[in-house]
């Protein structure tokens, strides 16, 4: 007799992926797991915003087990980000050349083999299984992608928004304290596929981690983001809003008016 294959969670601590474990056995289904995969910054520091971290150990994977029976696997890769970062090529054209940010149209994002990997070896240690997606039912682009067989999309069966799944999440005590003053989105804290407004935060309430950014923009061969917009851009730009020489509104900006601002302050 065959046995019925598992049902796992693949969380990151997010509102989408706890939300749709929770509404999945809420609504009677079976989870027999999580899986987490923890991306780390150095050796010793987690790539999680401190604030997430914490709530992922001390509350989210606790909980989980408690309240639901449902026991979360950690999985880590052997590498970490500021490793690869100063990493050399050992061959092609850009030998002796460090890898710098992963931000690059030709080689791709080099950072997300930090999570793909594990993640491939844990599936094929695992098995035949199904697994929990957390995608959202206003999330078109992601349920076309991930409508696949052996993976469920409780959010989407139960037709749940974000906006619902983040209310699941507050109802449930599992809403991450990562989620404030404008930041939408979780990730690495120096993931260069943030948005504005969460560099502005990140900027503002972590110097440390801005001074850091900084620090690699100066050692990386490769620009912060794709249209070639640097750290240092950034910091100037929200430079001159400090001193209210732009506005801080993102959608009137353009990156001309500073041109025009730092020309008002020389004349
Ligand atoms: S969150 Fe950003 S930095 Fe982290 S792995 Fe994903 S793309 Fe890379």
């Amino acid at each position: 007799m065959s046995e019925e294959p598992k049902i796992l969670a693949s969380i990151s601590g997010g509102k989408d992926s706890l939300a749709a474990l929770i509404t999945h056995i809420e609504s009677g289904g079976r989870c027999d797991g999580a899986v987490y995969c923890r991306i780390m910054f150095d050796d010793e520091t987690s790539a999680e915003y401190p604030e997430h971290e914490d709530f992922l150990f001390s509350k989210c994977f606790p909980t989980l087990e408690r309240e639901y029976g449902v026991k979360t696997r950690v999985l880590q890769s052997p590498t970490n980000y500021i490793e690869q970062f100063y990493r050399r090529y050992e061959k092609g054209k850009n030998i002796g050349r460090i890898q710098g940010f992963p931000c690059s149209i030709v080689r791709g994002n080099w950072c997300t083999k930090l999570k793909t990997r594990p993640i491939n070896a844990w599936k094929r240690e695992t098995g035949k299984f199904t697994e929990l997606v957390g995608i959202a039912a206003d999330e078109e682009k992601r349920i076309e992608r991930d409508t696949v067989k052996g993976k469920v999309l409780p959010l989407v069966e139960h037709g749940i928004t974000e906006a619902g799944a983040r209310e699941i999440c507050k109802r449930h005590g599992l809403y991450s304290p990562a989620y404030t003053k404008g930041r939408e989105r979780l990730g690495c804290w120096f993931c260069h596929n943030q948005g504005v407004q969460q560099l502005r935060l990140l900027r503002k309430k972590y110097p440390e981690y801005w001074k850091l950014l900084l620090k690699w923009d100066k050692d990386s061969p490769v620009f912060f983001k794709p249209d070639g917009h640097t750290v240092h851009d950034y910091d100037c730009r929200f430079q001159m809003e400090d001193e209210l020489l732009i506005s801080a509104d993102d959608k009137v900006f353009r990156w001309s008016m500073m041109d025009e601002a730092l020309n008002y302050r020389l004349f």
